[in-house]
């Protein structure tokens, strides 16, 4: 079959598509995948045909910038801004895509909420559309949406990304892509890269959606990792790709784990490590850096409880100190401590380095946390990853042209 995958460039959309690309190939199916041309490298190892698409966002997203980087008038709500972003984006990949996919037309177009290119070109297409959930699944008893929704309709990036999407209607005849429809839209299949039990009212999704659980493979990104030869645990800490410019958070962290007899490995994201001091002896610092290497080898793992991460962790066993950075990660943090896997430390604000120590320490010397956490590890791994993914996939392509 041929397949065509559509992602926002970001490493959070596509981190979790690549092992399930990877087992597509692998199972003898052709993927064309697009995406911004940073990725060209990531995506290219997997055996898709890569083909570059143009980026709104690249010149025009600063939400992860200092509030003195940010252009005058740049908006800091992300329930504001998101859906307008993710609407430019698809304007600047809509025509790239339909003019590759009508010369070589796929059996489905897979892609997430982000990409909502993706959802257009299976309705203007008609091809069946295949929502990858790399995050929480919406259904009639729980809304990813409902967190987007609370903007006022007069609120101007409401009013821009209303008209956006009625641009789009009117161009291409495609749905609506409104808020609604962005966060909390279905695909023919769902595809849910996580596991069952994270999920608030997981009991009432019905069987259009398949939780196949994080998808873990091998990555060619960010090289590989060793921790330190001296038999010391080892605490990892990212606050992952999008959210992570907060300086303040670091000399916390550093005063936190000072004395400790531990390693520490911090990736840094959007900070320049030169803008750090007083960095301790037992702390190393990367920006990007090999993190499914890194958690194979750690004990405890600060983290904004991002899906991918939070996923990760479980799979390689690793007990959490959630701090969220957005109402997303905020609900996942909850279902970390609310679950025993970890604390969740929901206000950041009020985060000291005392209270890091004492919940890093509970981590690395109550081992009922470890216990649950490999309990759920053993879950994880049994939902069967980016092979079950590719089973469900083809088997509802292959059940749906036989009928
Ligand atoms: N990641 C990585 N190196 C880093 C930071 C993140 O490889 O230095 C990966 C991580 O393994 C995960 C993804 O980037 O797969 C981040 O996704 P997540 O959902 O955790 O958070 P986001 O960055 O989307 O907020």
């Amino acid at each position: 079959m041929h397949l065509a995958i559509v992602s926002l460039g970001a490493f959070g959309h596509i981190n979790p598509t690549l092992s399930l690309t990877t087992e597509l190939v692998n199972a003898g199916h052709r993927v064309t995948y697009f995406t911004t041309e940073d990725f060209r490298k990531v995506i290219e190892p997997t055996g898709a045909k890569f083909v570059p698409m143009k980026s709104w966002m690249a010149e025009n997203d600063k939400h992860n910038e200092s509030k003195e980087e940010k252009k005058d008038g740049q908006e800091d709500n992300v329930a504001a801004v998101v859906p307008f972003l993710f609407l430019n984006e698809a304007g600047a990949f809509i025509e790239d895509v339909l003019n590759v996919l009508r010369e070589d037309r796929p059996d489905a177009i897979l892609h997430d909420f982000a990409g909502i290119a993706g959802t257009m070109a299976a309705d203007i297409l008609g091809i069946p559309n295949v929502m990858l959930y790399t995050s929480y699944p919406s259904n009639g008893s729980y809304s990813v949406a409902a967190s987007f929704e609370g903007i006022p309709a007069d609120h101007p990036l409401r009013i821009a990304a209303d008209q956006i999407a009625d641009g789009y209607v009117e161009k291409y005849g495609c749905r609506k892509m409104t808020v609604k429809e962005i966060f909390d839209g279905q695909g023919d299949p769902n595809l849910v890269m996580m596991q069952k039990r994270l999920v608030p009212n997981y009991e009432t999704f019905d069987d259009s959606f398949v939780f196949t659980g994080v998808q873990i493979g091998k990555r060619s990104t960010f090289g590989s990792w060793q921790a330190p030869d001296n038999g010391k645990p080892l605490l990892y800490s990212s606050l992952g790709t999008a959210f992570n410019n907060w300086p303040e958070y670091y000399p916390i962290l550093f005063d936190a784990v000072r004395d400790l007899d531990i390693n520490v490995f911090s990736a840094l994201g959007a900070i320049d490590p030169e803008s750090l001091t007083d960095v301790p002896a037992n702390v190393e610092l990367g920006k990007m850096v090999p993190q499914l290497d890194i958690l194979s080898q750690a004990s405890v793992f600060i983290t904004h409880a991002g899906m991918g991460g939070t996923g990760e962790s479980i799979y390689y066993g690793v007990p959490m100190i959630a701090i969220p950075q957005m109402d997303e990660q905020a609900i996942t943090a909850r279902q970390i401590e609310r679950n025993g896997l970890g604390f969740a430390l929901l206000d950041k604000e009020a985060i000291t380095s005392e209270m890091l120590r004492e919940k890093i320490q509970i981590l690395l010397n109550d081992s009922s946390y470890k216990e649950t956490v490999n309990e759920f590890s053993a879950d994880m791994k049994a939902l069967g990853g980016a092979k079950a993914s590719v089973n469900a996939l083809i088997s509802f392509l292959e059940n749906t042209s036989s009928k």
